[in-house]
């Protein structure tokens, strides 16, 4: 049985054809799997678990049918989506990922987190990630009513930063030492990430053993999904599994 990888969705009721896609993915080729990581960015913009926007209500229903159906599914927090919550949780029946997380992968250990973290070169997102994982930053922001809270993500330019996304130059690449280091303090030379939007399996060289860094795609310009099964990790189109 595969277990499946996918992140940088970014759904949105703007791009109706993405939630199709993903709603698509949950109902069909997710159902068959043994497990299911959803590794950040799913949605594009959540503003808290009160956050009833089309079409977090449809990707909520069919997340909780997936886990009632006996699939596991974990989730991990993107730059775009960290305000999901524990209501979430309970309504999807998704398990909530503490990152970087350690998983076990058909017997070989896996470093799985949504990348944004590995990304040191960029300092000033690196301020702005500290700011908005802060917990107390995120309370009071969660605090507001929820017209406000759109009003303050417009403020924050969350709406820039979504635009920012959809050029694959604007986001920086991760920083190769930085993958070493996480890799090397959680004891495993296999690596699952997204947020870069630039699908690859590239091999690592780690203190002489062979390692892998799998790199999701995003689903603005195809729906690429990593699917392990016993045969080893393959990048794929979601549609094509
Ligand atoms: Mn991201």
């Amino acid at each position: 049985m595969s277990v499946l990888f996918a992140s940088d969705v970014h759904l949105s009721a703007r791009r109706p054809e993405q939630v199709d896609a993903f709603l698509a993915f949950l109902c069909g080729p997710c159902r068959q799997a043994a497990r299911v990581y959803l590794l950040g960015d799913i949605f594009d913009a959540w503003l808290g678990d009160d956050d009833v926007r089309d079409p977090h209500p449809r990707v909520e229903r069919a997340l909780a049918s997936l886990t009632a159906a006996g699939v596991e599914v974990a989730f991990a927090h993107g730059n775009h989506d960290f305000l999901v919550g524990e209501a979430f949780a309970t309504r999807t029946g998704c398990r909530m990922l503490t990152q970087p997380a350690r998983i076990q992968v058909h017997g070989v250990p896996v470093v799985v987190l949504h990348g944004d973290a590995l990304c040191t070169r960029d300092e000033e997102y690196q301020r702005w990630r500290a700011y908005f994982t802060n917990v107390a930053n995120q309370a009071q922001f969660l605090a507001l009513p929820f017209a406000q809270r759109l009003e303050r993500a417009a403020a924050l330019r969350l709406e820039s930063a979504e635009h920012k996304a959809l050029e694959i130059e604007d986001i920086m690449d991760v920083t190769e030492s930085e993958v070493h280091e996480v890799l090397t303090r959680l004891g495993a030379r296999h690596m699952v990430h997204g947020h870069t939007h630039r699908p690859a399996i590239h091999e690592l060289a780690l203190d002489g053993e062979a390692g892998r860094r799998m790199v999701l795609g995003d689903w603005y310009r195809g729906d690429t999904v990593l699917a392990w099964d016993g045969d080893g990790p393959r990048l794929c189109s979601a549609s094509e599994l």
